[in-house]
């Protein structure tokens, strides 16, 4: 086996201190300095994949190459690391109580009683160690979701004590991330809650060895002294997280306080190459001072909740500096759109994005924006369901198919132009039985996308059941939209277009899961510049 190291990044105090952020700077810092890492997420909850819940839970459902429906802090990794994840970089505790039960009515244990120690522990750590085994990696991040203290992140947290006493000191490390609260009041930054926390995680047998402080104000030395004495780590070991204007700007930070040399050192590992974070600095320094701006509206049904569009959100983010643009998105919730209301709801806004979604709620809305676009020459781009509302209401209002729709949403429509998969039809599970992950895109020439990807062969990742119907593609091309792209395979329309229109474009897969800081998505960066102009 190849030398790996392990770094674990656990959260105490609150939640939401920005673990995925931490572990990809440093996944990002270490890359810059020549070496391979791969970055892994344990959920505690008992669902066996974020694929069921509702955005609002848990914010968007991030889909690998592989097709596995995964936790959104996923999509940081790949953004920041530009390294695809698998199946194996998201693990939960439904997943781990899934693999024990199964092999025990197997008769894997026959004759013992199977307990959360050894068994359920022993599987997480073979989850953990798992990582790597295909394709070799010098470090392997896993950071734990939840918060220190939690009873379901219990087993991890032993998991990880165990694995740090197999691995030895110089193999695996601790990072421990906490909130330095600022009371206004005293005008006081307060370390007590860092030392409750720590104190919380030796009660479970481990001593991190790098403690990351979230703060919103500066940390002086004295205030890092005393978290290093009472928390029992070396004053270089207390590293500050303070906010910033973009999360691209926390390797910078981390950097700055040398996490990864402090890494390298407690790993025993040489300092690697000199770091080369020049693209990525000229890539913040585009996102800060941007030279001028674009309004988009990004209509949907979770808008209430920002994460439920995460990846949206940063392929905007990545298109914009591209674009040398701010990318100011107006979410507008799809429940709000009406015939009477929608011109004021887009009035100043430059370009329309209707985002994937289930289900019929708003779908209304998202019809509406997609004529509102087609008939006012607008920039629109339609994601999944997107699309599928672009091709209803093109159904119904040019092609003149009265009540039009998709299955999903009316199983008795006379003319079902989006329907469910052939595979699909037998399918009763939920969980992880749509179509989902990589496949094939041939772009058909002389198309827009065939100009904006500059290559006639693409993947790009999916995640739905239904589709558009292919009977019906004649009369959509006779009608004025063409598809301008087909899966080679089965040959699924993938993409739509209305090539007399300024832009507008649908797509049936998801290329927001595919846009990396140093790969930004080719439809993302055209749709903004089409917005610009
Ligand atoms: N609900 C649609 C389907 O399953 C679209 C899914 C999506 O937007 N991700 O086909």
């Amino acid at each position: 086996m190849a030398l790996r190291k392990y770094i674990f990044v656990t959260g105490g105090v609150a939640s939401s201190l920005g673990k995925g952020i931490i572990s990809s700077s440093l996944a990002k810092l270490l890359q810059s300095r020549g070496y391979s890492v791969t970055i892994q997420k344990l959920d505690p909850y008992i669902n066996v994949d974020p694929g069921t819940l509702n955005p609002y839970e848990h914010g968007e459902c991030y889909v690998t190459e592989d097709g596995a429906e995964t936790d959104l802090d996923l999509g940081h990794y790949e953004r920041f690391t530009n390294i695809p994840t698998t199946q194996n970089n998201n693990v939960t505790t439904g997943r781990i109580y899934q693999s024990v039960i199964n092999k025990e009515r197997k008769g894997d244990y026959l004759g013992k009683t199977v307990q959360v120690i050894p068994h359920i522990t022993d599987e997480i750590k073979r989850r953990i160690k798992i990582l790597g085994t295909k394709r070799n990696f010098d470090f392997i991040i896993t950071e734990i979701g939840g918060t220190v203290g939690d009873i379901e992140s219990l087993p991890y947290i032993e998991a990880i004590r165990q694995l740090k006493w197999e691995l030895g000191p110089t193999n695996s490390l601790v990072i421990h991330l906490t909130l330095v609260p600022y009371l206004a009041a005293s005008a006081e930054l307060k370390t007590k809650p860092t030392q409750h926390s720590v104190k919380m995680l030796l009660e479970n047998g481990i001593q991190p060895n790098i403690l990351v402080l979230r703060t919103e104000h500066p940390l002086n030395s004295e205030l890092r002294k005393k978290v290093a004495l009472f928390c029992n780590v070396e004053y270089n070991s207390v590293i500050e997280s303070i906010d910033v204007q973009t999360i691209y700007e926390v390797p910078l930070l981390m950097q700055k306080e040398n996490l990864d040399g402090t890494v390298l050192r407690k790993l025993d590992m040489p300092e690697g190459d000199k770091p080369e974070m020049k693209p990525w600095k000229q890539f913040v320094a585009k996102v800060k001072n941007p030279k001028k701006s674009v309004r988009i509206a990004l209509v949907g049904k979770y808008v209430e909740l920002q994460d439920s569009y995460k990846s949206i959100m940063e392929s905007f983010v990545h298109a914009g500096a591209v674009n040398d643009c701010k990318v100011e998105l107006t979410s507008i919730q799809s429940e709000k759109i009406t015939e009477a209301n929608m011109a004021g709801q887009f009035e100043g806004l430059q370009g329309i994005l209707v985002a994937p979604g289930f289900g019929d709620r708003g779908i209304d809305g998202k019809i509406l924006s997609a004529r509102y676009a087609r008939e006012n020459n607008i920039p629109f781009f339609g994601i999944c369901l997107g699309l599928q509302c672009a091709i209803i209401e093109f159904a119904r209002n040019v092609l003149g198919l009265v009540d039009a729709h998709s299955t999903e949403m009316d199983h008795k429509t006379p003319h079902p132009v989006i329907d469910l998969m052939e595979e699909q039809k037998g399918v009763t599970n939920k969980g992880g039985t749509m179509r989902l992950g990589i496949y094939p895109c041939s772009i058909k020439e002389g198309t827009r996308c065939s100009r904006v990807y500059k290559d006639l062969d693409v993947l790009e990742r999916h995640r739905h059941r239904y589709e558009f119907n292919s009977s019906y593609l004649d009369q959509f091309e006779a009608g004025g939209m063409i598809a301008a792209g087909i899966n080679p395979d089965t040959g699924l329309v993938e993409i739509m277009e209305i090539p007399g229109h300024k832009w507008y474009v649908g797509v049936q897969f998801h290329p927001e899961y595919r846009s990396t800081v140093l790969n930004p998505h080719p439809l993302f960066i055209d749709f903004v510049r089409a917005a610009l102009d």
